[in-house]
């Protein structure tokens, strides 16, 4: 069955403030060949991304949440130019990613960045902290010793760190401190945009705020764009101003932050907001527990996509897949009880 167009159309060209998207995602497929081994072995695909579109527009912080493999990271490379799609492309500031020439590309991707979740394996522990920041000044080229260092400086003293820790090496620092290092290389050669892959879930409780508020002042001062990638829905609705929630490789819902979580349409999300924390003990809400695991996205259901957990499945939703349907402006979701028709 082909799969139907399951998208926001373009909303808006421009955002309130009458900005352009820094970043635009249309109708954007990943699929990888897997198998077909040994002799008889049967090739297979995994549809890790299907047609999604998004916009992100500059200066905001754009949530994209659901659970483990549910394509999050895989479409998060892929706006970094890290992995080609299949079908549907990535525009930034306006050009495509992949219709551009090789020297553009780079040029384009040295705007687009990435912090990532592991600040324990992503940064090489032979390296000094002015070898792991300076490091892409360095492979970019024409800068001096002495200006990568000053530059290092810098940046050490923008994420709160002290001039004392040039020389020192991943080991001597821990986790939060180590995830402020990833976001001073990150930012180094002064990206517009951000994409920031949970990244604090490897670390401790304690120091979650501090590497958040980091981030929020970075955007403060320097204007920088994010894609923040979590688990963690309070703060997604705390720090995000548009977002969308992804199942098995495909948009359930997406709109404006405050929209989706003072009325959530698509049941997943649904249920995924009622398993946040609480801390109204007065008013409990219902919590919607959802059974069973992802299904394999090689095989994915071929009506809806969450049909086999859905609370609210209807015989229907196995076989024909949900349009996406814009239920109030900006808010999006793809679901069969939204389009009205009930069987
Ligand atoms: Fe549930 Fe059907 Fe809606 Fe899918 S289309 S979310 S299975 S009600």
């Amino acid at each position: 069955m082909a799969d139907i167009q399951n998208n926001p159309p373009l909303a808006q060209e421009v955002d309130e403030k009458g900005n352009l998207p820094l970043v635009s995602v249309r109708n954007l497929s990943v699929h990888f060949p897997v198998g077909g081994g040994f002799l008889f072995g049967k090739k297979k695909t995994v549809k890790a991304v299907s047609d999604i579109s998004l916009d992100i527009y500059p200066g905001e912080t754009y949530g994209l949440v659901g659970e483990s493999g549910c394509g999050k990271s895989t479409l998060a490379n892929t706006m970094l130019g890290m992995i080609t799609p299949t079908e549907g492309t990535v525009y930034f500031k306006g050009k495509d990613l992949f219709g551009v020439d090789k020297k553009t590309f780079t040029e384009m991707r040295r705007g687009m960045q990435m912090i990532f979740q592991d600040p324990y394996s992503s940064l090489n522990p032979r390296f000094d902290v002015l070898q792991i920041i300076g490091e892409p000044l360095k492979i970019r080229g024409g800068y001096t010793d002495e200006e990568i260092e000053a530059r290092v400086l810098e940046l050490l003293r923008l994420v709160g760190l002290s001039d004392k820790d040039l020389h020192r090496h991943p080991s001597d620092f821990s986790g939060g401190q180590r995830q402020r290092i990833g976001i001073a290389r990150a930012i180094i050669l002064n990206p517009d945009f951000l994409v920031c892959d949970e990244p604090v879930s490897a670390l401790d409780v304690s120091v979650h705020a501090q590497i958040l508020n980091l981030l929020m002042k970075l955007q403060k001062e320097i204007g920088m764009t994010y894609l923040f990638i979590s688990h963690n829905l309070a703060v997604v609705k705390t720090i995000c101003t548009h977002m969308t929630v992804m199942y098995l490789g495909k948009m359930m819902e997406s709109g404006k932050t405050e929209s989706i979580y003072k009325n959530p349409m698509h049941p997943y999300t649904q249920a995924l907001l009622s398993a946040v924390l609480d801390i109204d003990v007065d008013n409990k809400k219902e919590r919607t527990i959802l059974k069973g695991d992802i299904p394999s996205p090689i095989d994915p259901p071929i009506g809806c996509r969450f049909c086999q957990r859905c609370p609210k499945a209807m015989e229907k939703c196995k076989y024909i897949q949900p349009e996406t349907v814009e239920v109030e402006p900006g808010h999006f979701v793809a679901c069969h009880l939204c389009s009205g028709e009930r069987v």
